[in-house]
């Protein structure tokens, strides 16, 4: 176990401890199996009605955190408690349907989520049939409900996935996570593939929502700037690990790791005077061979002998941050070494 104290906000609804995940990678006969670990001892907590954004490049493990979180696929190790009853091992059966009801998940590619066979209403209701319990006439009723809910004409139940444009597969997969009434919803990239003026729509009815009902996301994407619109709190991940998480404004406004700050400089900025960095420089390491001490090691310029033999600990630098860089907080002096 870490001996991270989580900076969490007010009693948390979801409250995860060292989450690991470590896939087992087949080869050819004869061969060892090879061990991948997409997921290092990930923990944080996310309080009613928040939104914890989680950034980070592609195969930094964000995805694979959002989906051991709606139970997609299981944790390795780790604790995931949710609404205080927790989910690892193996929960009764009631409370895996209790979650089903109360957790959701909004895909990347509302198309794909979607059945191209199915029209649109039966998309929106099918957890509900799922569920059961609902009669002809409430199911219509919800249906309904849920596309005015997400700005959609109710005629659109009538019609194919096919027949909409990206944007509006978003909304019928908003709509269809709503149909339970959940409390916590993880976002795993909902509008990257979206152009910038839907990306925004997008954004904002997930606000309005989450103001409606209380809502609590877990937004995961790739794009700094829209995470900054929609997070209260924002993790940054890095090889399989959370490297700081902050409040929005602190992050964004004095990054601490060097991560975080040279993923921050790859934002474009409309000042044509400031230069901006294309993007962070190197590769992310293999997560099969990993390097000793920090992971960020071979992409940091501030590396020293220190970095590349230990791995520093996510630690609280302040009330409301925590950092994972031997430069920053207490023992900074012996990064000198
Ligand atoms: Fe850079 Fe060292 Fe900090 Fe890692 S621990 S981010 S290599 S300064």
């Amino acid at each position: 176990m870490s001996n991270v104290t989580v900076l969490a906000s007010h009693a948390p609804i979801v409250s995860v401890r060292d989450l690991e995940k470590t896939f087992t990678l087949k080869r050819r006969a004869g061969a060892p199996a090879r061990s991948l670990r997409a997921v290092r001892a990930v923990s944080f907590d996310i309080a009613k009605g928040e939104t914890l954004g989680l950034v980070g490049e592609s195969g930094s493990g964000k995805s694979t955190t959002g989906r051991m979180l709606v139970g997609l696929i299981p944790a390795t190790a780790g604790r995931i408690k949710l609404f205080g009853e927790e989910l690892t091992g193996k929960p009764p059966r009631g409370t895996v349907k209790r979650m089903r009801e109360r957790v959701q998940f909004v895909f990347q590619d509302p198309h794909g989520s979607l059945d191209p066979r199915m029209r649109v209403g039966d998309a929106i209701a099918e957890p509900m049939d799922i569920a059961g319990g609902y009669s002809r006439a409430d199911r219509q009723r919800r249906i309904q409900e849920l596309l005015d809910t997400v700005g959609l004409p109710r005629s659109c139940g009538e019609r194919f996935p096919h027949e909409f444009s990206g944007g509006q597969r978003q909304r019928i997969g908003i709509a269809r996570a709503l149909a339970l009434k959940p409390q916590f919803i993880v976002c795993d990239e909902p509008v990257s593939a979206l152009d910038v003026s839907l990306q925004a729509q997008v954004v904002n009815l997930l606000q309005d929502l989450q103001e409606a009902f209380g809502l609590s996301y877990l937004f995961i994407a790739h794009d700094l700037a829209v995470v900054r619109n929609i997070s209260h709190r924002v993790a940054v991940m890095y090889a399989g690990a959370i490297v700081e998480i902050a409040p929005r404004d602190e992050l964004y406004g004095s990054p601490q790791h060097p991560y975080t700050q040279a993923l921050l400089d790859a934002v474009p900025r409309p000042d044509p005077f400031r230069r901006t960095s294309s993007a962070v420089r190197g590769e992310l390491p293999s997560l099969l061979s990993p390097p000793s001490g920090c992971m960020f090691h071979n992409r940091c310029p501030h590396a020293t002998e220190r970095c590349r033999q230990e791995s520093p600990a996510l630690r609280p630098v302040s009330l409301t941050r925590q950092v994972a860089c031997h430069l920053v907080g207490g023992d900074a002096a012996a990064n000198k070494r």
